[in-house]
């Protein structure tokens, strides 16, 4: 077997101990250590001048030593190793190390090296000093060291010699996984050169080569697997509905006359039904731009054609305001809705999945609870899941199986930047709702302290008493040791203070999902006037007599979750107000209030917030599904991906399932990367 796919363990310096810490970072073979990227790199080809080198700071310097002092046994187990060195400007500075009898060993007296390490400035002598740094010979050909993510016993020097020998084997066993002319084609380094140069470059220009040639192997593989996914999703479905059909009937009937963008994404959305393949569109569109009313639509759509449609939201309190709203739409044309969450009682439950299972419904409406084994559709022509981003490429196409290829359509609200769009819904075709409907006023934003917060309730009052309503969002459910807000005693407070004539509820995740729907409902009708809660009223929630929102410590929230949350209010005619109270005030939250205050624009808000926090953090946490990227960056490497998704259509499109010889290699790496990630799709 070749030496590349061999158990770590046998490369020369590894062992079993070591195969086992490799084991934690998820590497076995010789050939996945290669993917364990340097984090960044020490070059010693721009040494700092001693006299330049700022104090408390590292830096590289090259300095020839002078005079190597005996060595110091302080105390036991303490020995300093002390040495003289000076620079070529002759500037002098000591070199001291700690403990380490092999580092000291490596200098000798009249020869120059690299030192890599914090340099201080002893402040009776003002002498300059370097401590235990990293030495590298000036003949060396490892001016950029690279430097490692660690984990327990694998220092950076053992994983640099590891990689050093795992790179000898390229010598004689060369690897590439992709065909020549993409190689050609796209000016790429071949791999062997790329791995050889990510772990030790031999200058900047050629390291750059190998981090560009091996994010594009990474983007690639994604969007071959993304691609992959989308041509299976790509079988007939067993609805292929009538375009003779029309919605005219329902449209006209709604409270209000659909934007032209909802217009159009209704017809692409019908016209995707029509055909033989199944529909797998998202339909994107900004906080309050109206992607239920088009979402009723084809429920009315599917229902003419007599197939039943499902709806999953990714929270109950979300899945009751889309039953009650679209009961409300359905309904008067006799349409069956029903609403089935986890937290029903079970004999209620069973009695609806009878329901579901012998037609009785025409939309189902609920959480997780619809795609679960024990719910048997009748003839499930439709599927929408709403919030998507919180539901994993899986479940997604969990809810799919569920009938004959039904037709898919998801809506997301976060609206996502290109980039990622491309990446996370490459499998999907998409309509955009960039239009708001008639009216609406923009929310006008403000940032204070907490200096002000009097004033803010004073404001908020005002528009209580002319009959509107507010939301107060707090970061934390109970009280901690920290400064943070939290809903109960703040709600309590102010209920008893400032608030006290007033109708002040509490919504929190903490509370059962029946009290949860309770306030709600009473929010809703307008029974409470003031509502303190935690950001589970973060996605969809749809109050248009709510007016203002209050967000306290609003630092603790990123910027595309302070637009959803925003994105709360203004939802009618009335003008509304979001009012930002922090104490804070770092570089990055200032930066945040001024994107909020700026714009109200969805799409340049989450671009920002790509650039600032990276495409990791975006969802939170991994919710999208999708495999991590190692290398590539997709906030700034927009142009990659662009391109690199045409390579991977023209491949796919020649080869949908890579069973040709020439893409064997990277077929394995296709499903290799995706069995990495939790919501594996991938057989
Ligand atoms: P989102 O896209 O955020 O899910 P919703 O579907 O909840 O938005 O709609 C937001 C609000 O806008 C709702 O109160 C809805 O009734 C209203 N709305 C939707 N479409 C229109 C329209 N064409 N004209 C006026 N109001 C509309
Ligand atoms: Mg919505």
């Amino acid at each position: 077997m070749a030496n590349l796919f061999r158990n770590i363990e046998n490369l020369k310096g590894v062992g079993k101990a070591r195969a086992a810490k490799y084991q934690k970072l998820g590497i076995s073979t010789p050939y996945e250590l290669f993917f364990h990227f340097p984090k960044n790199y020490i070059d010693y080809t721009n040494p700092t001048a001693v006299a330049d080198a700022p104090d408390n700071e590292y830096c590289v310097i090259k300095c020839m030593i002078i005079k190597k002092s005996t060595p110091q046994l302080i105390r036991k187990g303490l020995t300093i190793y002390k040495a003289l060195a000076a620079d070529s400007y002759g500037s002098e500075i000591t070199v001291t190390i700690f403990n380490n009898y092999y580092l000291a060993e490596m200098l000798s007296e009249n020869h120059e090296y690299y030192l890599y390490g914090k340099i201080t400035e002893n402040p009776v002598t003002s002498k300059k000093e370097i401590h235990s740094p990293q030495i590298m010979k000036t003949g060396s050909s490892e001016l950029i060291s690279p430097v490692y993510h660690l984990t327990e016993g694998l220092t950076n020097n053992i994983i640099r010699t590891n990689m050093t020998e795992a790179l000898k084997i390229l010598e004689n066993e060369p690897v590439e996984i992709l065909p020549c002319n993409i190689i050609f084609e796209n000016n790429l380094m071949i791999l062997t050169d790329a791995f050889k140069n990510i772990h030790f470059p031999s200058d900047m220009d050629t390291l750059k080569k190998a981090r560009y040639r091996l994010a594009f192997d990474e983007l690639l593989k994604l969007q071959l697997g993304m691609l992959m996914l989308k041509k299976r999703n790509r079988q007939k479905t067993g609805y292929i509905m009538n375009p003779e059909i029309k919605t005219d009937e329902f449209t006209e009937n709604l409270p209000f006359e659909l934007t032209s963008a909802q217009k159009k994404a209704a017809d692409e959305i019908i016209s995707d039904m029509c055909r033989s393949e199944p529909m797998n569109r998202l339909l994107q569109g900004d906080v309050g731009s109206g992607k239920t009313a088009v979402a009723a639509c084809a429920v009315y759509f599917a229902y003419k054609n007599n197939c039943q449609s499902a709806l999953m939201a990714p929270t109950e309190i979300l899945a009751v305001q889309h039953y009650n709203t679209l009961s409300s739409y359905l309904e008067p044309f006799g349409i069956k809705v029903c609403l089935l969450t986890g937290s029903l009682p079970q004999k209620q439950k069973s009695e609806i999945k009878a329901g579901i299972k012998n037609g009785d419904y025409s939309l189902i409406v609920g959480t997780h609870a619809i795609i679960q084994k024990t719910t048997e559709y009748n003839n499930l022509g439709l599927v929408i899941t709403d919030e998507q981003h919180r539901f994993g490429v899986a479940q997604r196409n969990a809810l799919a199986m569920k009938g004959e290829s039904p037709h898919k359509l998801v809506m997301s609200a976060t609206p996502i930047p290109r980039t990622l769009g491309l990446i996370i819904y490459g499998d999907l075709d998409i309509s955009v709702l960039n239009e708001l409907p008639k009216g609406r006023i923009p929310v006008e934003t403000y940032a204070v302290t907490g200096k002000l917060r009097q004033r803010a309730f004073s404001f908020i009052k005002k528009h209580l008493d002319e009959g509107r309503q507010a939301y107060i969002v707090c970061p934390m459910i109970e009280d901690s040791d920290s400064d943070l807000q939290s809903v109960c005693s703040y709600a309590e407070k102010i209920s008893g203070n400032e608030f006290k004539n007033y109708r002040v509820g509490l919504l929190h995740g903490k509370m059962s999902p029946a009290e949860k729907d309770s306030t709600m409902a009473e929010f809703k009708n307008g029974n409470i006037d003031l509502l303190v809660c935690t950001t589970v009223i973060e996605v969809g929630v749809d109050v248009p007599n709510a007016v203002i929102m209050l967000i306290e410590n609003s630092e603790r929230f990123g910027l595309s979750q302070l637009h959803q949350l925003r994105g709360r209010v203004g939802r009618g005619r009335e003008k509304s107000y979001c009012i930002l109270i922090t104490d804070n005030v770092s570089e990055d939250t200032l930066h945040r209030v001024r994107v909020m205050s700026s714009t109200s624009d969805g799409f340049k808000i989450s671009e920002e917030d790509l650039k600032t926090r990276g495409p990791g953090d975006f969802f939170g946490q991994k919710q999208h599904g999708l495999p991590d990227l190692r290398i590539a960056d997709i906030s700034s490497d927009m142009e990659l991906v662009r391109l690199t998704q045409k390579t991977a259509s023209s491949i796919i499109e020649n080869d949908p399932e890579l069973e040709k010889p020439e893409h064997g290699a990277l077929r394995i790496e296709v499903i290799r990367l995706f069995s990495r990630s939790e919501n594996s799709s991938f057989d």
